[in-house]
């Protein structure tokens, strides 16, 4: 390409567009026009004939020379997930229902025989399944007195018999010194739990389930009065509704099913607190004085 032909160019446009348009609005380039951008005329602007339509338009300038912007990038779609399958959960396996306890209806005893080989057998709560030993009863079979405690410990279970262990001893020596002959005694669960620190199978419920042993054993002795060991046997043996604060509580009278109730320490609490002798001769005496009607 020869040097006049651009120069002849742009004379052109200086004809064609006017020299307002041109002059200094581009420094004259001698490179290969650039293609004609697809030119859109502005209003009241000349436009080129028809035959000159194809003509290269003026040079583009630098200021606004635009560089090819990359496309937008657009994120490729996610791979269609394959369609998930509704997988139906299996089939619950049912457990078969555990048997409750059998509680029929509770039998009238005629005597502590009858008593004692009942509670042998007996289903009627947790305990069934939990015990260590059964023994329902103590002492004479009846006393114008009798004793009523939590369970039988391992010593009653070993002598047959509930508050023959050494742990008793002492109390009962103390009720001897009171003048009192040996009581009947019962106890709140004929059966001793297998793990004594579990409170969840010795409380209001299995002692409900007991109490027509325990009731009818204390009936069956024809006792007059009865000595309540400890707190727990005390709560038990009065229900949820009546509150026992304790030690308060102790050494009150109150009534247990028709007949007069004292509660004390429990015998093992006793042998090892000597201080707290005063308090279970004083309710040894309170004892003794409702057999007599002094109290
Ligand atoms: S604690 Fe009493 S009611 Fe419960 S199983 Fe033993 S004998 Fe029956």
């Amino acid at each position: 390409m020869s040097l006049s032909e651009p120069i002849s160019r742009w004379v052109r446009y200086q004809q064609e567009l006017g020299t307002d348009e041109v002059i200094l609005d581009a420094p004259l380039v001698l490179a290969p026009p650039a293609k004609p951008a697809a030119a859109t005329a502005a209003p009241g602007r000349r436009e080129p004939p028809a035959s000159q339509a194809s003509a290269p338009a003026r040079p583009a300038p630098p200021a606004v020379r635009s560089t090819p912007q990359p496309a937008p990038f657009a994120p490729a779609p996610p791979p269609a997930k394959p369609a998930t399958k509704t997988v139906a959960p299996p089939p619950t396996a049912r457990t078969p229902p555990v048997a409750p306890p059998a509680r029929t209806a509770f039998p009238v005893f005629s005597n502590l025989s009858e008593l004692t080989t009942h509670a042998q057998g007996c289903t009627r709560c947790v305990l069934s399944r939990r015990r260590r030993s059964v023994l329902a009863s103590g002492g004479p079979e009846t006393s114008p007195w009798a004793i009523l405690t939590l369970y039988a410990w391992g010593e009653d279970a070993e002598r047959s018999e509930v508050l023959a262990g050494d742990y008793a001893k002492h109390l009962l020596a103390l009720a001897t010194e009171a003048g009192l002959p040996k009581p009947a005694v019962a106890a709140i669960f004929a059966c001793t739990p297998d793990d004594p620190a579990d409170t969840t199978i010795q409380g209001f419920t299995e002692a409900v389930r007991c109490r027509g042993h325990w009731l009818q054993r204390l009936k069956l002795s024809q006792a007059k009065a009865v000595l309540v060991l400890d707190h727990k046997a005390t709560q038990l043996a009065r229900g949820p509704q009546g509150t026992v604060a304790w030690p308060a509580f102790r050494g009150e009278r109150w009534d247990l099913e028709g007949i007069p109730a004292v509660s004390t320490h429990h015998p093992s609490r006793l042998a090892r607190q000597a201080a707290l002798e005063p308090d279970v001769k004083a309710d040894l005496a309170r004892i003794r004085q409702i057999l007599e009607g002094k109290s």
